[in-house]
């Protein structure tokens, strides 16, 4: 059986509980060992159709569980960076702290943060085309007019897709126990990947 799990595409269905496929995705992506440990030891994951790349999941943090609808990349790396922020955004003024450096992001002007400067312009801003009925610009808000720490963290965890060399060094030490910063000249961790 053990062949079956040399080739990319061919990690099975979740009944191990999606441990091959966290397996594949910590050795794709940069995650620290601790970070590694911690998600394999105190999370549990459930994969729908690990062969799928459609995306979405949950954070469970009531049942301390990962659920993904797929095998995407994207979605675990956002669940899983969920998961780890939860236990850790209210030490030291943490959430705040990074509210604020995304503010700072979304005005960064050094073109190397381009990417993430438009996500975290989007989280603080909103974005003015998009309608919300619920909302009382009629558009949406954003994460900051929520006071959403939580979404700002996945979702840069996942905008950059675990290469926290495309955060700002007033960003990156959020992310550093959990992935770690790559050196200049080794390639994004994406590039070898089947998908995103
Ligand atoms: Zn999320």
């Amino acid at each position: 059986m053990e062949r079956l799990f040399n080739r990319i595409g061919t990690v099975p269905p979740s009944r191990d509980g999606g441990a091959a496929y966290r397996a594949e995705l910590f050795a794709r992506f940069p995650f620290t060992p601790e970070a590694q440990r911690w998600l394999a030891g105190e999370i549990a994951l459930e994969i729908h159709d690990v062969h799928a790349t459609g995306g979405g999941g949950y954070w469970h943090p009531d049942r301390r569980r990962v659920e993904l609808f797929t095998g995407q990349y994207e979605a675990a790396i956002h669940e899983y960076a969920h998961a780890w922020w939860h236990d850790r955004r209210l030490e030291n003024d943490a959430a705040v702290r990074l509210m604020v450096a995304v503010v700072h992001l979304s005005e960064e002007t050094d073109p190397v943060f381009a990417p993430t400067a438009a996500l975290a312009h989007h989280y603080v801003y909103g974005i003015r085309e998009q309608a919300d009925p619920n909302s009382p610009t009629g558009y949406w808000r954003g994460m900051l007019a929520d006071g959403n720490d939580w979404e700002m963290y996945a979702g840069l965890a996942s905008g950059c897709m675990a290469d926290i060399r495309l955060l700002p060094p007033y960003v990156r030490p959020f992310y550093a126990d959990l992935f770690l910063l790559l050196p200049p000249e080794a390639p994004a961790p994406l590039a070898g990947a089947p998908h995103r």
